[in-house]
């Protein structure tokens, strides 16, 4: 069941989605050759509370941190580690969540680690397009697989691959609601977006192809054939007066 928000749950979620944000902008600010990965989950657990919110991943489904870092080919759900220390060269992806007065917040971006190659920096910022792509569709009318296409599309006009096996969702007061949200589609098919709907929209996009293999820890998901893989995911709503992005904080990140 699709949970449509009022104005007063978007408002809600509009708090959760500023210091989802905002705590990310926290760990961008650390991104360094030298520090560790459980140095960026702390310095982001330490803001969400901070702000009187929670950190949703924080124990969900059994995860251990408050974020999750993964890096080059590891697509999505890295554990952050005392041991694993970003290197000059790697790109990495930063996903977490807050949860305030009840509603959540979920967003990721991939940040370059100093100096990254030109086909590192590409994929970057093709997996931003390719979600500001998606979000020009969210308008009342249009289809979950308008969304998805342009998606795919933008990724695929520019040589690169878009994950299919994880995919965006809907979002409230639980992390991940009904519908899913994903990277690829018809146009004119799917689910039809309505005022109300409040979804994370988040591209996961490879160099190579697009299948993934889950690791042996349980969670952390890595590209099959080893390629570097980026990730950008904002919540967002739909309002009568057009599309929200709740999670982005600062304009050009
Ligand atoms: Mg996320
Ligand atoms: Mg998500």
């Amino acid at each position: 069941m699709i949970h449509l928000k009022n104005a007063a749950q978007i408002a809600a979620m509009k708090d959760a989605g500023r210091i989802t944000g905002e705590a990310l902008l926290v760990a961008r600010d650390l991104v360094r050759p030298g520090i560790t990965t459980y140095e960026i989950d702390e310095a982001i657990r330490r803001y969400i509370e901070k702000c009187g919110a929670t950190p949703t991943f924080l124990g969900y489904g059994g995860f251990p941190a408050s974020a999750c870092v993964s890096i080059n080919d590891e697509v999505i759900h890295g554990i952050p580690s005392k041991t694993r220390v970003l290197q000059e060269g790697d790109i990495v992806k930063i996903d977490t969540g807050a949860t305030y007065h009840g509603y959540v917040g979920d967003s990721a971006r991939t940040i370059p680690v100093g100096k990254v190659s030109e086909t590192a920096m590409k994929l970057i910022d093709v997996t931003r397009q390719s979600f500001f792509a998606g979000v020009e569709q969210v308008q009342a009318g249009n289809r979950l697989g308008d969304v998805g296409s342009a998606i795919d599309t933008l990724v695929r006009k520019n040589g690169f691959s878009t994950v299919k096996r994880y995919v965006g969702h809907g979002i409230g007061t639980d992390m991940h609601e009904e519908p899913d949200v994903p990277n690829y589609g018809t146009p004119g098919r799917g689910l039809r977006l309505s005022a109300g709907m409040t979804i994370a929209i988040e591209p996961m996009v490879n160099v190579g192809k697009d299948a993934v293999l889950e690791q042996k820890d349980g969670w952390t998901v890595k590209t099959a054939d080893g390629s570097l893989s980026a990730h950008y995911e904002n919540t967002v709503a739909l309002t009568s007066q057009g599309v929200l992005i709740l999670t982005q904080v600062e304009r050009d990140f």
